[in-house]
């Protein structure tokens, strides 16, 4: 399939935004773990992926410099001229139009939050999008606290069997976004996935699942896994280990271990909440 040759042609996008990392210590400490192990772990057969952290204001994303600036030279050197007057506008600069042309030149891209740390090559992570299933786009795992089991109670007591918010490996907990893998070209012809994106369809997701959220964009994919799975591939707990624990406390220490175990290996730890990651 297309997703399987595109790995196997040599490219491989990571991306990580973030914002206010200079006035927030904490996150600076992440960010240096989170790329100090990804670079430790990583190894491309074949090309050298990653030759340097480019900090393009913000969004950042780590990335291979020259090549992706090269690439976008053909599609942005117009708007170069044009936009970039009182500038040098040397042949890097195209890097600050990447907002652009994304979409043309990043066909597999893995999103990445800071607070994580890799124990295995990311490269094989890439692997994954070779698992896709025909109809699949995002590669994601799952949320491994009873976070949705609490915002979908509503929901859960007027359909009482329903597999929604119920742990793994039987039940649907909802997902996390801290590690995300997405196949651009899968979501930008997917009719399914961009008719959701109305607003008239997010009004209806909230409103079949009484739903109101705080974590954003994993709040909208799981409400999405549940009624189109078939556009999610389920990653391994291994490759988003998390480590919150909050809502242990909070009313569910008798079903928490059900969301809290991964018995896989661990790829990468996510020290979501703050949590400190394990120094193994
Ligand atoms: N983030 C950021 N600035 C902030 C807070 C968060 O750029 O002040 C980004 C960062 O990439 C972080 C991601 O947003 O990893 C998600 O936040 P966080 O990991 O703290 O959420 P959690 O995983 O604990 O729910
Ligand atoms: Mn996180």
């Amino acid at each position: 399939n297309s997703a399987a040759s595109d790995v196997a042609l040599k490219e491989y996008h990571i991306l990580s935004m973030f914002t206010k990392v200079d006035q927030n210590h904490g996150l600076q400490e992440k960010f240096k773990i989170c790329m100090k192990s990804m670079v430790e772990h990583a190894s491309f057969r074949g090309t050298v992926n990653v030759q340097g952290i480019i900090i393009v204001l913000s969004p950042v994303s780590l990335h291979s410099a020259q090549q992706l600036a090269a690439q976008l030279v053909p599609l942005v050197q117009t708007m170069q001229r044009h936009f970039s007057a009182g500038t040098s506008s040397y042949f890097g600069d195209s890097i600050f139009f990447l907002s652009v042309a994304m979409h043309r030149i990043l066909p597999l891209v893995i999103l990445l939050d800071l607070d994580l740390k890799f124990k295995t090559n990311i490269r094989v992570l890439f692997t994954e999008f070779d698992r896709f299933k025909e109809n699949a786009a995002i590669g994601i795992a799952y949320e491994m606290q009873p976070v949705y089991r609490h915002a979908l109670w509503q929901y859960k007591r007027e359909n009482a069997d329903t597999p929604v918010g119920e742990p793994p490996p039987h039940g649907f907990p909802g997902f996390n976004s801290g590690v995300l893998l997405l196949d651009l070209n899968r979501l930008r012809r997917s009719v399914i996935y961009n008719e959701l994106l109305t607003p008239a369809a997010v009004e209806l997701l909230a409103d079949l699942f009484h739903f109101q959220g705080h974590l954003g964009d994993q709040d909208f994919f799981t409400l999405v896994g549940v009624v189109h799975p078939e556009l999610f591939h389920v990653l391994s707990c291994g490759w988003n280990r998390q480590l919150c624990t909050w809502w242990r406390q909070q009313g569910y220490a008798a079903v928490f271990d059900d969301y809290f175990r991964c018995n896989d290996a661990v790829h990468i730890y996510h020290g979501n909440c703050n949590t400190a990651i394990p120094n193994d």
